[in-house]
């Protein structure tokens, strides 16, 4: 099933996407269940918004691809490397990355996103993926130049509009299965890889990041990049299409 959180007629809404139109839910499935409204509404007379807002926050995987980490001159780690984006972060497909003034350089990362849909504290890898309630395609932009004159990822990773997320969510995705990650800056390919090329599964992610903090319904999860990250400026359009979840378009502009 594929959800999409829409805004039509001046009012913010959440669909179930079936064939080109959209089956509007009553509430938000993952608090208040699949219930309809009777309505269907045309895909084209919506606009699609980031599929949730983190309750809390967006829990993100650094190096978690062995050709990224090694482009970027960096071991692999020995264990996840988990930092944060603020829920101020998020924007929806469409949504424009105001690139940060005092920034010369902001890099595109292509990943793939978890939406956590139960409370997840000290959860064994073994039972990790029954608290997903689904995955969509997430950009983690990076500020690389604040990145490494900061120490801390903090701002680097956090700016405003720095975590695009779409274009919906999929609740039948495979995290174990084939799909690939592919990225394009204005319409070339930088960025292919396939999500097995993980070097912790989401599991473990889940697993390790639980034990450290609770994990709430709405969180996200971002889980690293493959090879091929690069700059983008103003003007330049982001694709990062992921094998069965379609395709999240951003255009960059300055703030
Ligand atoms: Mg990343």
């Amino acid at each position: 099933m594929r959800i999409a959180r829409f805004s039509h007629n001046e009012s913010i809404r959440f669909g179930i996407v079936d064939e080109g139109e959209l089956v509007v839910l009553s509430g938000d499935p993952m608090f208040a269940g699949f219930d309809t409204t009777g309505e269907r509404v045309p895909l084209a007379d919506v606009a699609l918004l980031a599929p949730v807002i983190p309750r809390s926050k967006v829990v993100c995987v650094g190096r978690n691809y062995r050709d990224h980490a090694a482009e970027m001159g960096n071991d692999v780690p020995t264990a996840p490397m988990l930092f944060f984006k603020p829920n101020t972060s998020v924007i929806g497909p469409g949504d424009a990355v105001a690139l940060p003034r005092h920034s010369e350089f902001v890099s595109y990362e292509g990943e793939l996103a978890a939406i956590i849909g139960r409370i997840a504290k000290n959860v064994p890898a073994s039972r990790a993926l029954d608290h997903v309630f689904g995955y969509t395609i997430a950009n983690d932009l990076t500020a690389r130049d604040w990145q490494k004159s900061d120490g801390q990822w903090a701002r680097a990773k956090g700016f405003d509009t720095s975590c695009p997320l779409g274009p919906a969510i999929e609740t039948e995705f495979d995290v174990n299965g084939s799909a690939v990650i592919t990225t394009r800056l204005n319409g070339e390919v930088r960025q292919q890889g396939p999500i097995s090329d993980m070097i912790f599964s989401l599991a473990e992610i889940i697993e390790f990041a639980s034990a450290a903090f609770t994990l709430l319904p709405g969180d996200v999860i971002l889980t690293g990049t493959p090879a091929g990250v690069g700059q983008i400026t103003a003007g330049d359009i982001v694709e990062v299409e992921i094998t069965g979840l379609g395709l999240l378009r951003n255009t960059a502009r300055p703030a």
